[in-house]
């Protein structure tokens, strides 16, 4: 849970969502740009892999130590560490992606579709630009990006890019080219139905281990605050100061996950680890990376 977004339901946070859903010429020229630095992007998104981490809290998960996990990551790297052991939809059920995900896109009517199946219609939409990123990827570079996958561009015009409109809106007879990432922005709320499960969730556990986070996002750290107002056993594992601080009632460990994870899954799941291949592929899978400051 190492990304950190903003709050998010405050009405003074800036309109960055309601510019990507403007319908005005203003709405579509942001979608133009917000796309163009998106597809640019795409590919370390794609290809990013798990880390230690992610696998340790994998085995728990295989394992049914975790039931259930919450995550304010966006980049699916939790499902990635179990693609081999899960299907989709068990994957689904047993990860709530409490910001959404960089995986999908939706249009302004509620179509979803699967976010490597529109970079295929950006591409095809956009050859030009498709040939300029099988460049970067041929020769290896990679445009600068930042967490969200967003690329920083100098001197480039956005209004060549085109935005293809929503496949299903057009069968449909409409047109309808506003389409944005199944990603919580500045300015949008958390769904009702994500809100209403992340609660459930924290009510039918029987403790709460939080990984990596400071909590700076208020709907994570209402969901502590409720697990407390249980009186659910609460473990934080993260270096530095966080919002929970000032709580009482939960226990923190100062550490860097990516160091003791798997060490601390080893001593949890004793005789499992060597017992069953899975776990032990689980244990000994993902990129090492050294600790940062947030880990
Ligand atoms: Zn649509």
């Amino acid at each position: 849970m190492s990304r950190q977004l903003p709050e998010q339901e405050s009405a003074s946070t800036p309109a960055f969502y309601h510019e990507l859903v403007d319908s005005t010429e203003k709405g579509f020229a942001f979608r133009q740009r917000y796309w163009l630095r998106s597809y640019l992007g795409y590919t370390p998104v794609r290809d990013a892999l798990p880390n230690t981490t992610h696998y340790a809290l994998a085995a728990l998960q295989y394992s049914s130590i975790i039931p259930k996990l919450i995550t304010q990551n966006v980049d699916g790297l939790h499902h990635k560490a179990l693609s081999s052991v899960w299907n989709t939809a068990h994957k689904q059920e047993r990860i709530l992606e409490l910001h959404g995900s960089l995986h999908k896109v939706h249009c302004s009517h509620g179509h979803v579709m699967d976010r490597a199946t529109f970079q295929d219609r950006l591409s095809a939409a956009n050859p030009e630009w498709k040939t300029y990123v099988d460049e970067l990827e041929a020769t290896g570079q990679r445009p600068r990006t930042n967490p969200d996958g967003d690329v920083e561009l100098e001197g480039i015009a956005y209004d060549s890019f085109r935005v293809p409109e929503c496949a299903t809106c057009l069968a449909e007879n409409r047109h309808n080219s506003i389409l944005k990432p199944e990603l919580i922005f500045f300015g949008e709320s958390i769904r009702q139905d994500v809100r209403d499960r992340s609660y459930a969730d924290i009510e039918h556990c029987s403790r709460l281990f939080l990984v990596g986070t400071t909590l700076a996002t208020y709907s994570a750290f209402r969901l502590l605050r409720h697990a407390l107002e249980l009186k659910k056993p609460v473990l934080m594992l993260n270096i530095g100061p966080t919002r929970a601080d000032p709580l009482s009632g939960l226990e923190k460990i100062e550490m860097s996950s990516r160091i003791v994870m798997r060490d601390a899954v080893r001593a949890v799941l004793g005789s499992r680890v060597d017992d069953d291949p899975i776990i032990e592929r689980m244990l000994r899978s993902g990129v090492v990376q050294p600790p940062s400051e947030d880990d």
